[in-house]
């Protein structure tokens, strides 16, 4: 290691109970939203996967953070972690014939700009997703970051109340205590009209203490 290592003021590492829940989304409007309030922001996703064809349109997730922080793509994640087979990242390298990695790897080419106020990871997949050849997961590189506050994107309907609580139970050894998450779950996709989802977010406040957010604008407030 050369040089001073430089961190971001507030470290926030972004998980899900899923894949295609909606992380990067939910990522993405709320740094948009912070960084109009002129918090300075970065986003980093240490490898990732995807059909060629979103690539091609620049929907890659680090197209997607980066145009909300004003960052360059393959400075939100390195040129040589992208991977384009939709296989987790560690399988998708196999599938392409390039080198197996380690979570220490992905962790080590964390790099930030100086004056960050608000930095931003965004993990691949589920909690137990594998991350890294070695099966490094989500839960290993949030051990490894030490983030100051760990965001959940959950889905809003049928089925969310066992994801998010297999997912809180994943993180117990990570977690200070189950509060670290209860204002940092988000209902993404949630729809006020649904009794369903009205329901699942009654249920997660009065059952498991957790006072979810149903938007973007309600998880910015919560990280300034
Ligand atoms: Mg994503």
């Amino acid at each position: 290691m050369t040089g001073p290592v430089t961190s971001p003021r507030r470290l926030v590492v972004v998980i899900g109970t899923g894949t295609e829940v909606g992380k990067t989304w939910v990522a993405a409007a709320t740094l948009s939203i912070l960084r109009d309030q002129g918090v300075r922001v970065a986003a980093r996703k240490p490898a990732q996967s995807f059909e060629p064809s979103e690539s091609e349109n620049a929907a890659t997730d680090a197209d997607v953070l980066g145009a909300a922080t004003g960052e360059d793509p393959r400075t939100v994640c390195p040129a040589h972690r992208w991977y384009e087979v939709p296989l987790a990242p560690p399988m998708a390298a196999a599938a392409l014939g390039r080198p197996p990695f380690t979570l220490a790897d992905l962790v080590d080419e964390i790099t930030w700009p100086d004056d960050v106020d608000l930095g931003l990871v965004e993990t691949a997949g589920g909690v137990r997703s594998p991350l890294a050849t070695d099966d490094g997961d989500a839960v290993a590189l949030a051990a490894a970051l030490m983030p100051d506050d760990l965001v959940l994107v959950a889905d809003a309907g049928l089925g969310t109340l066992n994801a998010i609580r297999l997912t809180l139970g994943a993180f117990a050894d990570v977690l200070h205590s189950r509060d670290d998450l209860a204002g940092r779950v988000v209902l993404n996709r949630f729809d006020p009209s649904s009794d369903l989802h009205r329901r699942n977010l009654a249920w997660l406040r009065d059952h498991d203490g957790i006072d979810a957010a149903t938007s973007p604008a309600a998880l910015a407030a919560r990280l300034r």
